[in-house]
């Protein structure tokens, strides 16, 4: 193990960051004292690396507990990609894999290893923690998203609740509790059912800094609405409906107007579920449209935008879910569709509940919803708020903050409006005093005789939104009573007596139409930095779905964002840039550099280009290729290359495809050539999980690789 002076040095060393994000650096310090933690902070706020440096910093290996098979994938293809000692077993591995590992965490060549709760607990596998715990050591063990063990959470599992066992089985071992649950209850509830023992407990701050928040008043043609909004977003996105129906409704509409989108909700097989899932994460797929069902298993950092197109029915689920946004630290933007036909439908359905505290709950969780959506005031205040934390406003980056809505007097249209609540006896609801007012034939209206009240018809100048407005105003500010027993009736209250009497005003916030955020640093690119953004994206596509795994676990936005800024001329200049650890240097550096180098030339651009530096980028492949031209086997090459074997056949691949003369003949049977090639034109799929899925286990993944770079250079030149 490399020495570092400070923690940054390892953090860039392993995972290329230049600084911490808030909090993680006195977490990390406290694990490296061996103390029990409970780590609490918002989704996206960074807890994985809390116990990913730490278990890279001491000696043993580490045991992550997480509760889904595709979290342990994802962070696993994250930390391997980075070169570090990383896997899992859950019950999707096969024997013979499962003891290849084993056999591996004994040879001390992984860090961390990611476990399901229920194989952790198993006699077999406790077995085999004692012969890591004695012949290795176990650094700690972390158990994630451990807000899983408490009854009180919204995503419990029975099997989080056995972990105790751990705690009495291995007393001296630390014990490290992570989860993004804001409530105290939960809290408590970790502490105790894991045992943690006079844990330090870190609470971070909610405030997610890059995130723009909005509230959008949702039309009636809110599809249309929507269209016209992700028509105008770049990125991935997710859009979350209430009803599985408007989830398959939603994407079918996209569909056809040729946004790429896909559904998730638990109606769905598992089978599709995760196929949609997969295509999400590795932008096969722009847009996700889902229920709330999808979510937890979902790590993607580059989401730029997540809209909710129905109104949530509590404000921690919100923020939640739209928490998914941004997780790379980069601008992305949450924005809910607010109407009050929404809200009508959930009122009436926590109506429905037959428990009185269910449904007391609900609605009060419902009212912190309205008061977010209607409030005037900078939303991270109220959604702060919420957490238990203050904070002063003035954010710039909500549409409070940055395009507040306009106050106007209405004060003439709250007497009218009083005035017919008090004329109509205060027995009736907006509907009714609307119809009223407005002059409806309504057949009501003449049964009640409400058409010969002086307040008939004398407000036909505002359309029923606006009255609606009005009320909902008048409601929220106090200024009139609204009946809890389902009929909402309207009854004046002291302050509508001094609005009548004139002496108060009345202000209503009109809605305004959406604004766009005007932070600083919103993808103001230059053209070229877009241009060369864009193609280092399509590089980073290509090289994940050459390994089949997610493009973020090769590089981040952000980082090809700096790339495509600071255009590096040389692996020094790469390896300086924010994401870039020591292992992606070797491993993505020339290619990186060199693409970034043809565009500039492509372009006329200036990278400075150095005497050398034309040498360091193609030496890697140069150097496999003259090895190989020289007859030495892949092994040899490896070895004296101090690379992987994996690495060489990464090399040859490129070298086919970039058309150097490699007598695939020698690397892969003819016969098994052609069985691959029968494959890619069947399934019209290059991806190389999907075809080592269907070739199956006598084929490598690395002869499976030279096979679709031949065919790749075949099908892109033209035949002779
Ligand atoms: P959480 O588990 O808290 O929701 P993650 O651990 O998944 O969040 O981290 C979210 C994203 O932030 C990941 O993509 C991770 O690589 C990135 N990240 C974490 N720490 C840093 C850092 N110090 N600098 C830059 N990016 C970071
Ligand atoms: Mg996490
Ligand atoms: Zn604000």
């Amino acid at each position: 193990m490399p020495r570092f002076q400070t923690l940054e040095q390892a953090l860039k060393y392993y995972f290329g960051y230049d600084k911490f994000r808030p909090g993680q650096e006195q977490i990390i310090e406290s694990a490296l004292q061996n103390r029990d933690l409970l780590v609490i902070m918002p989704t996206g706020g960074g807890k994985s690396l809390c116990f990913q440096l730490p278990a890279l910093m001491k000696p043993g290996v580490m045991i992550v507990v997480s509760p889904l098979i595709s979290l342990m994938q994802d962070q696993v293809d994250s930390l391997r990609d980075n070169g570090i000692g990383a896997t899992f077993i859950n019950s999707s591995i096969s024997l013979p894999e499962i003891r290849n590992r084993e056999e591996n965490i004994l040879a001390g060549k992984i860090k961390l290893l990611y476990v399901a709760p229920e194989k952790l607990l198993s006699d077999k596998f406790l077995g085999f923690l004692d012969m890591i715990a004695a012949n290795i050591g176990v650094s700690a063990f972390a158990v994630d998203e451990a807000h899983c063990v408490s009854h009180w959470g919204h995503d419990f599992r029975p099997e989080y609740r056995q972990m105790i066992q751990l705690r009495r089985r291995y007393p001296g071992i630390p014990l490290l509790a992570l989860t993004a649950t804001a409530t105290k209850r939960v809290q408590v509830d970790i502490v105790e059912q894991l045992g943690l023992k006079k844990p330090m407990i870190h609470i971070a701050s909610f405030n997610r800094t890059n995130l723009y928040y909005e509230i959008v008043p949702k039309e009636r043609r809110s599809y249309e609405q929507l269209l016209n909004y992700i028509r105008k977003e770049k990125g991935a996105g997710i859009i979350y409906c209430t009803s599985r129906k408007t989830v398959d409704e939603i994407a079918t509409s996209l569909q056809n107007d040729r946004i790429s989108a896909l559904p998730y909700h638990a109606g769905m097989s598992d089978e599709e579920r995760s196929k949609n899932q997969t295509r999400f994460i590795r932008d096969d797929v722009q847009i996700m449209v889902a229920t709330v069902a999808f979510g937890m298993g979902i790590n993607k950092p580059d989401v730029r935008f997540v809209v909710h197109y129905d109104l949530p029915r509590n404000l921690e689920g919100y923020y939640q879910e739209s928490g998914r946004a941004g997780r790379d630290g980069e601008a992305a933007k949450c924005t809910l569709f607010f109407s009050f036909g929404d809200l009508k439908k959930i009122e009436h359905f926590i109506d429905q509940k037959p428990d009185d505290n269910e449904r007391l709950i609900a609605r009060q969780q419902l009212r912190k919803v309205v008061d977010y959506a209607e409030g005037n005031e900078c939303r991270r205040t109220i959604v702060l708020r919420y957490f238990g934390e203050v904070y002063e406003g003035n954010c710039g980056l909500c549409d409070n903050c940055c395009n507040p809505q306009p106050q106007e007097d209405w004060t003439v249209d709250a007497q009218k409006f009083l005035s017919c609540v008090a004329r109509c006896h205060e027995k009736f609801g907006v509907t009714h005093l609307i119809d009223v007012l407005r002059g409806s034939k309504n057949k009501k209206i003449e049964q009640y005789g409400h058409h010969s009240l002086s307040t008939y018809g004398i407000g036909k100048d505002r359309t029923p939104e606006q009255w609606k407005l009005l009320a909902r105003s008048l409601v929220h500010q106090g200024l009139v009573d609204e009946s809890h027993d389902g009929y909402r009736i309207l009854k004046l209250n002291q302050k509508s007596w001094e609005v009548l009497r004139k002496q108060r005003s009345v202000f209503i916030a009109v809605p305004r139409k959406a604004a766009e955020p005007v932070s600083e640093d919103t993808n103001i690119m230059m053209a070229e930095t877009e241009l060369l953004f864009d193609r280092l994206r399509r590089l980073r596509k290509s090289l994940a779905d050459e390994v089949g795994v997610p493009p973020y676990v090769v590089f981040h936005d952000s980082t090809l964002k700096l790339m495509a800024q600071i255009r590096p001329k040389n692996l020094q200049e790469f390896g300086n840039i924010s994401g870039v650890g020591q292992s992606k240097i070797q491993k993505y550096g020339a290619i990186f550099v060199a693409e970034i180098g043809n565009f500039c030339q492509e372009y006329d651009l200036p990278q400075a280009i150095t005497q050398e530096s034309p040498k360091v980028l193609s030496n890697t492949y140069a150097l496999t290729l003259q090895y190989y031209q020289q007859g030495l086997v892949i092994e040899e090459i490896a070895l004296r290359r101090n690379l992987t074997i994996s690495t060489i056949y990464t090399h040859l691949a490129r070298l086919i495809s970039t058309g150097e003369s490699i007598d695939l003949d020698k690397l892969v049977l003819p016969a098994k050539q052609m069985l691959v090639l029968k494959v890619i034109k069947q399934t019209d799929d290059i991806n190389l999980v999907n075809l080592k899925e269907i070739l199956g286990d006598g084929f490598s993944y690395d002869e499976i690789k030279l096979v679709v770079a031949w065919w790749k250079k075949q099908s892109s030149c033209p035949k002779k």
